[in-house]
């Protein structure tokens, strides 16, 4: 029953998924900026949802007094906002979009790669001084040139099937197996695709492994002239490596989209200050900084509305934790609409030994068609599918479950 769950949107979420949340029979207040603690504290306990952006902190204490809070939806790629261990720890779930601007990136990249043969920055540069500086050395089609993916998830395999199109040959090194698209082939080593491409983009997620990826080790394994393209974390390239392959002319150029350190507010600046080596970087020639860009379209802002609503819908919905950042990810096949006789218990509990007897006992005496947990940390998950059962024995066994500290949602 969703007629009375009551939704809180803050930072001006698109009016989408104001609307999807409507038809589904959601009450939604809707503001347009961010709330402070206090005013979280204050406000929050009267809802059982809450979609945010990032200038909304939901701390530890803002959990705890938010007790009607089932679940926390993150209109936005990251999650640093919020404190996700107190939120697991109450019981709620946290969503956000991180895949919405996948597509963004590949076609910036594309871009970049033009960019980059062609020397346009320079170019426009150029002119935009008043200086005409017509030449073709140096400057290539990207036709028939190799381009070296290194990490092959939503990003990179989409780039792969665009960079095709433009007759560009694909290889690729990823840590999993991956089925190479179209005509792409997948590399055994990191080495091999650096020694072999005429571009290097890398989109890898920032782990203890992937920090430094690119050094002057590997950094003089690519070819002379190649380009190097950086727009997945910005501790991934050793940026004062990168300089000194671009000085000594190893390198013919680079895109750098995301840095170790980067401003927090718009206007301010990207200086010595913030990254040592900032104004070097920006005296390179044929080198594109761009402030952390490769995601930002207005098309992936209405992706992120429609993906993180529809997350929260499913939550509240039938339970499903697919997608969750700090919780268990639980979900069964979809469950019969219609069939008023069947009941889904969702339960979160500490995941401790004991509680599954606990749930699976009072489950005993029904037909249990599916049944599914799974744990993350201390928070366990559990979720069952049962036929057959009245009205009298659905709040039966909602009392039973309860007392095993239970959180029973439908
Ligand atoms: P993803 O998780 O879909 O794919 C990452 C791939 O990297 C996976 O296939 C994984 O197996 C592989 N991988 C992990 N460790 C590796 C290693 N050591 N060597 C080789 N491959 C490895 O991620 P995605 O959505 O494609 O995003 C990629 C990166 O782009 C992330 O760092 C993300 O934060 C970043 N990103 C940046 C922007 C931007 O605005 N510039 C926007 C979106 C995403």
């Amino acid at each position: 029953e969703t007629v009375h769950l009551r939704l809180l949107l803050l930072e001006n979420i698109s009016q989408e998924a104001v609307v999807a949340f409507r038809a589904q029979g959601f009450h939604v207040d809707h503001h347009t900026k961010a709330m402070s603690e206090d005013e979280l504290v204050a406000t929050l306990p009267s809802y059982h949802a809450v979609g945010i952006r990032s200038k909304t902190k939901i701390t530890a204490r803002v959990i705890k007094a938010a007790t009607k809070l089932l679940v926390i939806g993150c209109f936005c790629i990251g999650t640093n906002q919020v404190d996700l261990p107190a939120a697991a720890q109450a019981g709620i779930p946290v969503f956000n979009s991180p895949f919405s601007n996948s597509r963004s990136v590949a076609e910036l990249v594309m871009g970049e790669l033009v960019a980059l043969s062609r020397q346009l920055f320079e170019r426009a540069y150029e002119l935009r001084t008043g200086i005409w500086n017509k030449q073709s050395k140096g400057c290539w089609e990207v036709r028939g040139k190799t381009l070296g993916i290194v990490g092959y998830g939503h990003i990179g395999s989409q780039l792969s099937v665009l960079a095709e199109a433009f007759g560009i040959r694909v290889i690729f090194y990823d840590v999993l197996n991956i089925m190479a698209l179209g005509s792409a082939r997948q590399v055994e080593s990191l080495d091999v695709l650096l020694a072999e491409a005429d571009f290097v983009t890398l989109h890898v997620p920032e782990l203890p492994e992937t920090i430094n990826m690119i050094s002057t080790p590997q950094l003089s394994v690519m070819k002379k002239g190649a380009y190097l393209i950086n727009n997945s974390r910005g501790k991934v390239v050793d940026i004062p490596a990168l300089i000194q392959s671009l000085q000594s002319k190893h390198l013919a150029g680079a895109c750098i989209d995301v840095f170790p350190s980067e401003p927090g507010a718009n206007g301010a600046p990207f200086d010595d200050q913030l990254n040592p080596w900032a104004s070097t970087l920006r005296a390179l020639p044929n080198v594109i900084l761009t402030p952390h860009i490769g995601g930002s379209t207005e098309e992936a802002q209405r992706l992120i509305g429609e993906e993180v609503a529809q997350a929260l819908t499913r939550y509240l919905d039938y339970g499903s934790t697919v997608g969750a950042v700090n919780f268990p990810e639980v979900d069964l096949r979809a469950m019969m609409q219609d069939q008023s006789d069947h009941i889904r218990v969702c339960h979160v509990h500490k995941n401790q030994p004991g509680v599954l007897r606990q749930v699976n006992e009072a489950l005993s005496p029904y037909n249990v068609e599916k049944q599914y947990s799974d744990s993350k940390g201390d928070v366990a998950y559990l979720m069952a599918d049962i036929a057959d059962v009245s009205v009298e024995e659905i709040s039966k066994l909602r009392e039973i479950i309860s007392n095993t500290s239970a959180n029973i949602l439908t």
